[in-house]
């Protein structure tokens, strides 16, 4: 009997942590389909703060091709290894290595997944890893769950203080592991930073890989659809085809469904398509999902005129906050910070433009060093010039309330 009060007074505790750790905000609901304009509480709302780049989430194209797949094949799929690969996988996994100019592709469930298995399946312990400071929470997780001893993480986009570390590791690189294997070397970047919206300094990092005997990672979740021609990604903008050795893509931002994807190499696509946990213990993804990256990736291979559409929105977004005084950082893709510094201020302007019918939510610690609150603007393909005006205006009026210009 003790021990039963004894018990119910710790999980007691243990829910009122919880319950004391918890912020009062509740999450935004959403009433209508990512556009332009988003319903929320019955209102419509500007929405500048999605990243559905491309505005591919209302494409009746896609959608027409998700009814279809539905029609024939149902909803659901199978675990790939037990139960059998869908043929639209096969498919899908085709049309990305070829969109990305890949010698192959690998389909998971998501960004984070993606991360996690592209960095858990090859590296262990005894390997080493460096990392850029402002590196996505996925890619740190991930390189946590490969259980890395050797971890060094370079200041942002520093190619000086990477090549520091590439040098401090050299000798611990020729020791090979107590298993006698050869250590493997990774340096791995996001692409596009998705707070600042600078871009990872690939050619450099491709030439330092070669001089340190290293292999290389981006992550280009904000790249895919945005950068190169076409949206075909950082590693396309950089003209470094087949030089990076593992590509991850995200396909929930602007591809506007869900799922992630590596590419890369056969060989190393085929010992992920069999050792990758994340791909081996969890299953792919639904047949809707499938189909609608399918046609999204047909889209982009036909057109580059959603992508011309968005460059043409963020270009004029950033010359006129400019102009009215904003301080925009140093984004060199659509990613449009307003960096207001004090996380009081962005709340504030955030619930103001939020009551002139603008929705951009504001960032804080710990997505952004406590000095550098922002509100992040992500404009789409979706946009005409009206609504960027509109929330220009917003932002104007509220930038001189708050003396922030
Ligand atoms: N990497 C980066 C850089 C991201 O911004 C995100 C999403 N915020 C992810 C990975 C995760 O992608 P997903 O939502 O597809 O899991």
């Amino acid at each position: 009997m003790l021990q039963v009060s004894c018990m119910s007074k710790i999980t007691d505790d243990f829910y009122k942590k919880l319950e004391e750790s918890l912020s009062p905000k509740t999450p935004v609901v959403i009433e209508s389909s990512e556009g332009a304009y988003l319903t929320i509480n019955g209102k419509k709302k500007l929405n500048f703060c999605s990243s559905h780049y491309l505005a591919l989430s209302t494409e009746p194209r896609i959608i027409k091709a998700v009814k279809e797949a539905a029609d024939l094949y149902g909803i659901g799929t199978g675990y790939r290894t037990l139960a059998g690969t869908h043929k639209l996988h096969v498919e899908l996994e085709k049309a990305l290595a070829g969109f990305k100019n890949a010698e192959a592709a690998i389909v998971l469930q998501g960004g984070y997944m993606a991360n996690c298995a592209a960095i858990q399946t090859i590296i262990a312990k005894e390997d080493i890893v460096i990392s850029d400071e402002l590196n996505h929470a996925s890619i740190i997780d991930a390189v946590r769950l490969s259980q890395v001893g050797n971890k060094f993480i370079y200041k942002h986009r520093d190619v000086k203080d990477l090549e520091e570390k590439l040098k401090e590791v050299q000798k611990l690189l020729k020791t090979p592991k107590s298993d006698g294997q050869q250590r493997i070397l990774l340096i791995v970047t996001d692409g596009v930073f998705s707070m600042d919206g600078d871009l990872a300094p690939l050619p450099q990092i491709v030439e330092l890989a070669k001089k340190y005997n290293a292999i290389t990672m981006v992550d280009d979740a904000h790249g895919e659809g945005v950068l190169g021609k076409g949206g075909r990604g950082i590693v396309d903008h950089f003209n470094l085809h087949r030089q990076i050795d593992i590509e991850v893509g995200t396909l929930s931002k602007a591809f506007s469904v869900m799922g992630g994807f590596i590419t890369g190499k056969k060989i190393l696509i085929d010992f992920y398509k069999q050792k990758a946990r994340q791909f081996l213990f969890s299953n792919a993804l639904t047949i809707p999902d499938t189909a609608a990256i399918l046609e999204g990736v047909k889209i982009l291979e036909e057109s580059d005129e959603r992508v011309k559409k968005l460059w043409n929105n963020a270009n004029y977004l950033k010359s006129e906050f400019k102009k009215l005084g904003f301080d925009t950082g140093h984004s060199e893709s659509p990613i449009t910070p307003i960096i207001l510094r004090e996380e009081s201020i962005a709340r504030e302007f955030s619930s103001k433009l939020f009551d002139l019918d603008v929705f951009a939510t504001p960032i804080v610690f710990p997505m952004v060093a406590k000095d550098k609150a922002r509100i992040r603007i992500i404009p789409s393909a979706a946009h005409s010039k009206e609504d960027l005006d509109f929330g220009i205006k917003a932002f104007e009026k509220v930038g001189k309330e708050l003396k922030a210009i």
